[in-house]
Order: structure tokens, then C-alpha cells, then sequence
């Protein structure tokens, strides 16, 4: 089937926790909150050529009432959620209990389990595709990194604990004010903004991080094409995001958890995100599976009718997926990890 897709003009109050409204004026999580839809043409070619895959997805969280679409670029191929929240107004999608600024860490036993877990379960990824991706120190002398997309600043913390002079980028005004402190970086290191509206000087950056970032961008070339122009020479990128061929997409088809609408607004497969990067002038130097576990258990609650999150019904199938889900993180996986640097000129 194929169409031509409208103007999709729509408002819509958000059901939800009580939230804040921040000083950008973006709300998250509020309840009362108005969603605008709209309608955008593919973020890759711009052209608004589609034909529809799955229709009238609810948010997997039940965050907001509206069903979204899933279409396929008759173009370049690349799969886009539509209609979208505006840029101003999907935060109201992103709560405060949105599991990104959710913290795990420190001496919680959930924590230490996590790590555990974790350890014996890479075994099968790790014979297959190598040492998962891990912090390193920086290549020497002076580094400076920038995570896009801070969440719990988990990442800001390694990087700037392995001795990186570590920076981030954070749309959720609570996230960021959080985020630097639970790092140990200084508080304006962390730029609360979208990362579109982020300007920096060219040529700052050692090492970008756009990890599960890119596929909640309204403009992705545009981060990609300021990612490029902040790389220093020989510096590089690391991009992972969820991959819309993966072998558990194919299965879990409408209710596999990284579709993940409305924040998730692009769905890329290794060609679209390669086309992605490589229009911006990024150089594929790797590519290969992420190591990550979470994506099996949530996609079989969400086929079962339930919230892929928390709860007694999540540890029991994650656990009891374990030995599946390791197996199968020997294969394809639901995401993917690149590593590129700046294109010769
Ligand atoms: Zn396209």
C-alpha cells in the first residue's frame, strides 16, 4: 500500500504523572500537557513518498493516548513513526520515571547484580563478536569527549573517571540538572537543549557519543552534521541504535519494544544508518550487534499484552529468558554499534 502523506495537524492532552514545565518551555510528563502532531516528510532524503507498515501503535509506557503509524520511505527506505509529537511538545512523552533517567548505580544491589549478571552473560557475544564496547582511557594527553544524550549520567561519569574531559547534551531539563553532579563534572558541562539547537565550537571533541540517540531526533542529519563539525582530526564516533532488520523486529513485528513510539521517530536498518552517517560526512570505520539484554523480555510483555518495564513480571522473563537471550546475542542483535570517524575530504 502506498500514500502520500497529508498534513497531520493534531492536539492532544497527555494522561500522566505530574511533571514540571521547564524553562524552555518543553513539558515533561505533565499532566495536562498538549501533544501537536504533525506530519514530517523522511529525515534522510526528505522526500514524503511512503507506504505503511503498521498502523495505530500505542505507546508501548501508555504515557499519551495516540496511536501512531509506521511508514517506509518509497525513496531511500528508511522507516519514520507518523505522525510525530513537535519537537516542542514531545517531552511530554519523556516522564520523569522514563527508564534513561532512571539511576542504577553506586552500591545498590541491583546494581552489583546487574554486573554480575552481566559478566557470565557476554560470554556468547564475546566469542563471536569480541570484547563488548567498554570505556577507555582517553588515546593520551588531554581528551575531551561529549555524550549526547546524557539520560543518568552514567556514561559522563565513566568517561570522566577513566580521565576524559567529559561533556553532555540533554534535552530533559531534569536529567541534565541531575546529571552533572552524579558524574563529578562541572554543572555547565552538561548543555540542557535538544541537540539540534547545540552549538559548539568545531573541532572540540576527541570522541562523540550518540548512543540510542539518533532515533529520537526530529533532524538526525543535522546532529550528525554538527557531531562531524565537532570532531577534532582522527577523532571518531560512536553511534549505536536500535536495528528495524534484526531478526527479533521480524518477529515481535508491532510489538517489538524498540519500535518505541513516539520517541523513537526514525527506525534504521545497517543501510539507513550507514546513508545516515555517510551523508554527513562520517566514515564507517566498524559495525557490528550491541551487547544488550533488555530488548527480548520487554518485547515478549509487550506481545503479552504487558508494560515492558519493572515489576515482578520483567525479572521473572529476563531471568528466565537468560540463557536464550545470551545465545542470541551470539547472533543478531536488536541494536547496532559503529564507530566512525571524519570522511577524508
Ligand atoms: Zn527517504
Amino acid at each position: 500500500m502506498m500514500s502520500r502523506l497529508g498534513s497531520w495537524p493534531a492536539e492532544c492532552t497527555v494522561q500522566g504523572r505530574e511533571g514540571r514545565r521547564s524553562a524552555s518551555g518543553c513539558q515533561y510528563g505533565g499532566i495536562g500537557s498538549t501533544v501537536i502532531l504533525e506530519s514530517a516528510s523522511c529525515s534522510l532524503c526528505g522526500e514524503d513518498v511512503a507506504s505503511v507498515l503498521y498502523r495505530g501503535i500505542p505507546d508501548q509506557f501508555g504515557h499519551g493516548p495516540h496511536r501512531f503509524d509506521l511508514v517506509r520511505c518509497k525513496v531511500c527506505g528508511l522507516v519514520r513513526t507518523q505522525p510525530r509529537p513537535s519537537r516542542e511538545t514531545i517531552g511530554a512523552y519523556y516522564p520523569p520515571d522514563y527508564a534513561p533517567y532512571q539511576v542504577y548505580e553506586g552500591k545498590d544491589r541491583r546494581a552489583l547484580y546487574r554486573r554480575l549478571l552481566r559478566r557470565v552473560s557476554e560470554y556468547p557475544y564475546r566469542v563471536r563478536h569480541g570484547a563488548p564496547l567498554h570505556v577507555e582511557p582517553p588515546p593520551g594527553g588531554a581528551a575531551r569527549m561529549l555524550d549526547v544524550g546524557v539520560g543518568d549520567g552514567s556514561s559522563l561519569r565513566e568517561y570522566s573517571q577513566a580521565g576524559w574531559e567529559a561533556w553532555g547534551v540533554e534535552p530533559s531539563p531534569e536529567a541534565a540538572a541531575s546529571a552533572a553532579s552524579r558524574a563529578g563534572v562541572p554543572a555547565d558541562h552538561v548543555i540542557q537543549a535538544p541537540a539540534e539547537e547545540v552549538s559548539l565550537p568545531p573541532e572540540s571533541f576527541d570522541l562523540i557519543r550518540l548512543s540510542h540517540v539518533v532515533e529520537h531526533l526530529h533532524d538526525p542529519r543535522r546532529v550528525i552534521a554538527k557531531a562531524r563539525l565537532w570532531l577534532r582530526p582522527g577523532g571518531r564516533v560512536i553511534a549505536i541504535c536500535p536495528n528495524f532488520a534484526s531478526w527479533e523486529r521480524r518477529l515481535f513485528r508491532r510489538r517489538w519494544m524498540q519500535l518505541d513510539v513516539p520517541r523513537h521517530l526514525n527506525h534504521f536498518t545497517p543501510d539507513t544508518f550507514l546513508a545516515l552517517l555517510g551523508s554527513e560526512g562520517l566514515a564507517v570505520r566498524s559495525m557490528r550487534p550491541e551487547l544488550e539484554f533488555m530488548t527480548l523480555p520487554g518485547s515478549v510483555l509487550n506481545t503479552m499484552g504487558l508494560r515492558p518495564k519493572g515489576g515482578v513480571a520483567y525479572r521473572a522473563l529476563f531471568l528466565g529468558l537468560m540463557p536464550f537471550t545470551c545465545l542470541a546475542r551470539a547472533l543478531d542483535t536488536a541494536a547496532m554499534e559503529v564507530v566512525a570517524e571524519a570522511a577524508a575530504a
